[in-house]
């Protein structure tokens, strides 16, 4: 089992063939999670070309999530946190915390996106919009978004099985002005375990 530290990201080398299981370990925590091709990080998990690949805008079970060459690179093939996530929104950065109100420095996904992928001596060409495991972004009447906190609970889990060799990252988003990681606004540790 490895360890998302609260409000930090973690990326891990995966083989095509491999599960990952991604835990909500407290329930209420949003997973960013990104895909790259470990042969060429210009290839990366998509949610645009997903969207129009599985025909709905959130992924479920048996679901394949395309790359921006539209070719499989997850398929989700396990889910107990209740089915909702989201594609919609791109991942948070110093800027969004700045249009908050945030006047120091705010931890957020897109640094940790680098910074993990960092750890493992790789950098991407850039932020690809990630897979927002866990994240309730309902769409009301068709066409407004809403943000409300997760529906999964403690110890839920999702499992993506990788259709080509690729590093996966992940973020335990650390969002705390808004209800994105529930009620409570206190973002916690996730987890992840790999899985032959
Ligand atoms: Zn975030």
């Amino acid at each position: 089992m490895i360890e998302i530290p609260a409000r930090k990201g973690k990326a891990a080398r995966v083989r095509r063939g491999q599960r990952v299981k991604v835990i909500n370990s407290k329930g209420q925590q949003v997973v960013d999670t990104w895909a790259f091709n470990a042969e060429d990080l210009g290839e990366f998990m998509s949610m645009e070309h997903s969207r129009i690949a599985i025909g709905h805008i959130i992924p479920a079970v048996g679901d394949a999530l395309v790359t921006n060459r539209r070719r499989p690179i997850l398929t989700l093939v396990e889910d107990t946190s209740g089915g909702i996530h989201d594609t919609l929104f791109a991942a948070c950065d110093r800027w969004r915390y700045e249009l908050l109100g945030c006047t120091e420095y705010h931890d957020n996904c897109t640094d940790n996106l680098w910074a993990a992928l960092g750890e493992l001596g790789v950098a991407p060409q850039e932020t690809p919009a990630p897979l927002n495991l866990f994240m309730n972004i309902p769409v009301i009447d068709g066409n407004r978004v809403e943000i409300r906190p997760p529906v999964s609970t403690p110890g839920s889990h999702v499992t993506l099985r990788a259709e080509m060799d690729c590093i996966l990252a992940f973020s335990a988003c650390p969002q705390d002005m808004v209800p994105i990681n529930g009620l409570a606004m206190r973002p916690t540790e996730a987890q992840f375990e790999l899985l032959d």
